[in-house]
């Protein structure tokens, strides 16, 4: 029997002895069988003859890592670089590997990405796979993109902000570059390098983006989707992780091999999952198929993610445990059965009234395009099942695709920097019109901040926050420190709330133990300063120690290594702008608590709540009570005041990330004109 299985496995990175030649031809050989690879020649002539190309096609089909290949190869890109927007950092990075495998290169030489505070480019790279923030950022620096003569926008149909601020963006730099109303691929009479824009995406209202290009030219590229059978729970689940937990196990004892690919909200639910998993499958008698768990989300470290391409080892079960990121971003080869709950985790901007003011991950319901895109991840290589942890009912009246992001989420950083471009939120043609409140919001924050001024014009201030590749009020704390003098302790504790993981550890059934560990880093200020000496000692340890006495050290005192390490690679970056803003993150006063927190006052006016009467804390913008979160060390401490990074809501709305500040703290940075 010939397993199509087997030819899919056959993985880049993984050639045996006989070295790299073979790998290449291997991985050739691959390429030439994806779907669309039949219609290169067509691509590449439409893609020539159209400014605006929108192609459609199923996920796994090789528009992603094909397409920049093509352009590349047909010469049609020699006067600029090919950039490949991705919404997800991980997908930018991993693409970039698997390009560059399939082109014999290196990643960072000829195929390259660029992401939030992590780069592998050069001078030569043709093909780069970008973050479409990091796109939006160098616009800022380069209003016309003129680096690029390809820009390819994927994953179209998550309609994330930032994507939908390029697809406007787009639309006017082409015309300047191009010459106004030239849809066809014919040169305008301008001496600027022309743009081609190509719109790809698994699944999307390829109308809609067709008729907002001035009715663009639609592709399709038709993928080897095999049959996929479907079930549903008979009745709703209430527990979702043990519902897969059983199902999964039903599976592996009842069903041929194939590999298992379980859909979850969020990395808590992968984390827990995964523990039971691995506990039952011990139990499994001797002669069973074993099983191997690899866990897949946006902030597990990328050699970790690595684990999920390769090769399942013989008598084994794999089974993946992703969220949403394995719906189209990456393909993953050899799973048969999809387990589905149903949930994934949405950005959602919280109003005010709500005690909100920013955005907040909730747990929500899928929509019926993501339940099909999640069910076709089973019908890649063969027929597959998917098991959904859902009536049919529940199906049926789920909604038909996602809100877009600019519908739901905080304008604040994208109106800064559209002011940055000289343009007004108001007046951009957007695919879809954000609302009135949510951009009023905005402008109130940027107010706030001190980045707009009362006829809401862009500050010097609010420029130079700009400059920061951290949201507008981080960048306001960092600014702040340059009248307080202390910028090093502030970029600091800024780069350990950026990075993507909590330095603490918090077990609940352990805050105890974990309060005693840490006793040695805690400051009566809170959480800020407590953050900084964590770090502090961290490196002082990473000095003396090798890599497993750092473990060690950081096992005992219930921190997260890994969240250090990014820090410190975040803090690099903070500093580079710094330097280029001509400020001197040098500073410091490391004693003087007091100014350190004044600067987070600056930043945090809007995320700070007083004490009142009954002993509850109420925000002092917004109506909402809210609590000390019970991982923080303030968390059984009354006092008057207290700023905080974020708010978390589960049955209650909690502060995280706290520090007690004088009341005294807030009239400096809003005079009396702020007070509306
Ligand atoms: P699309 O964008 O149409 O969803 P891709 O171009 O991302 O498709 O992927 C095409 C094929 O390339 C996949 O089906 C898979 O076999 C292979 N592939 C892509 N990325 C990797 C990777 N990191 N490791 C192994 N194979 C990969
Ligand atoms: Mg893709």
């Amino acid at each position: 029997m010939t397993s199509p299985r087997k030819k899919a496995r056959i993985h880049w990175g993984e050639e045996g002895s006989s070295g790299k030649q073979k790998g290449v031809s291997a991985l050739q050989k691959q390429r030439e069988q994806l779907p669309i690879a039949k219609g290169k020649e067509a691509l590449i002539r439409e893609i020539s003859d159209n400014n605006v190309i929108i192609l459609l096609g199923e996920t796994g089909s090789g528009k992603t890592t094909q397409v920049p290949q093509y352009i590349l190869e047909s010469g049609m890109a020699d006067t600029g670089i090919i950039a490949v927007t991705q919404p997800r950092r991980v997908a930018a990075t991993s693409l970039a590997a698997r390009v560059a495998a399939e082109q014999g290169v290196a990643v960072g030489g000829l195929v390259g990405y660029s992401v939030r505070f992590d780069e592998a480019c050069s001078a030569n790279t043709r093909i780069k796979y970008v973050s479409d923030g990091m796109l939006v950022r160098e616009l800022l620096s380069d209003p016309l993109l003129s680096r690029y003569s390809v820009i390819v926008v994927d994953e179209a149909h998550e309609r994330t902000l930032r994507t939908d601020f390029l697809i406007a963006n787009l639309k006017t730099i082409q015309e300047k570059r191009n010459g106004a109303n030239d849809v066809k691929g014919k040169r305008a009479a301008s001496n600027l390098n022309p743009l081609k824009i190509v719109i790809m995406s698994a699944t999307l209202d390829a109308e809609k983006f067709s008729r907002f290009y001035n009715h663009a030219r639609v592709l399709y590229v038709k993928g080897r989707q095999h049959s996929v059978q479907i079930y549903h729970t008979a009745v709703s689940q209430t527990d979702y992780v043990d519902a897969a937990l059983r199902t999964f196990f039903q599976i592996h004892t009842d069903k041929p091999p194939g590999d298992v690919l379980i859909f979850l909200p969020g990395q808590e639910d992968i984390e827990s999952l995964d523990k039971s998993i691995k506990l039952y499958a011990r139990r499994l008698p001797e002669e069973r198929m074993s099983v191997v768990v690899c866990p897949m989300y946006a902030s597990l470290p990328p050699t970790q993610q690595a684990r999920i391409f390769s090769p399942t080892p013989p008598n084994t079960r794999k089974c993946i445990l992703s969220t949403n990121i394995a719906e189209t971003s990456i393909t993953i080869p050899g799973i048969r059965y999809v387990i589905d709950t149903g949930k994934c985790k949405e950005k959602r901007y919280l109003s005010k009234d709500t005690g909100g003011g920013f955005d907040t991950l909730l747990t929500r319901d899928i929509t019926k395009s993501s339940a099909m895109q999640r069910a076709g991840r089973a019908g890649r290589e063969g027929p597959g099942f998917c098991f959904r942890l859902y009536t049919e009912d529940a199906f049926t009246s789920m909604a038909l695709s996602a809100e877009p992001e600019i519908r739901r989420c905080s304008l604040t950083q994208s109106l800064l920097q559209l002011k940055c471009l000289g343009q007004d939120l108001e007046a951009v043609e957007f695919m879809d019109r954000p609302n009135v409140e949510a951009i009023y919001s905005a402008l109130k924050t940027l107010w706030l901040l001190s980045a707009l001024d009362n006829a809401k014009n862009l500050t010097p201030l609010g420029r130079q926050m700009a400059s920061f590749p951290v949201e507008p009020y981080l960048a306001r704390i960092i600014l702040a420190s340059r009248e307080h003098g202390c910028a090093s302790e502030v970029i600091d504790i800024v780069s350990l709330i950026s990075s993507s993981s909590n330095p603490f550890v918090d077990i609940s059934d352990q805050r105890d133990a974990i309060a005693d560990a840490r006793r040695k880093f805690r400051h009566p200020s809170g959480d800020h300063m407590t953050m900084l000496n964590a770090l502090r000692s961290y490196q002082d340890v990473a000095t003396t120690e090798n890599k497993s006495g750092r473990k060690e050290w950081c096992r005992q005192h219930f921190v997260n290594e890994r969240t250090f390490v990014e820090a410190l690679k975040i803090r690099d970056q903070l500093r580079l702008t710094c330097g280029r803003l001509g400020m001197d993150w040098r500073t410091t006063r490391a004693d003087n608590d007091e100014a350190i927190l004044r600067c987070f006052v600056a930043g945090l006016v809007q995320q700070s709540a007083f004490l009142q009467p009954d002993g509850s804390y109420k925000q002092t913008i917004g109506q909402a009570a809210v609590k000390i979160h019970p991982g923080s060390i303030l968390c059984e401490k009354k006092v008057p005041a207290i700023i905080y990074d974020e708010l978390v809501y589960t049955s209650q709305i909690y502060a995280r990330g706290v520090s007690s500040v004088p009341k005294s703290f807030f009239t400096a940075v809003t005079p009396s004109s702020k007070q509306s």
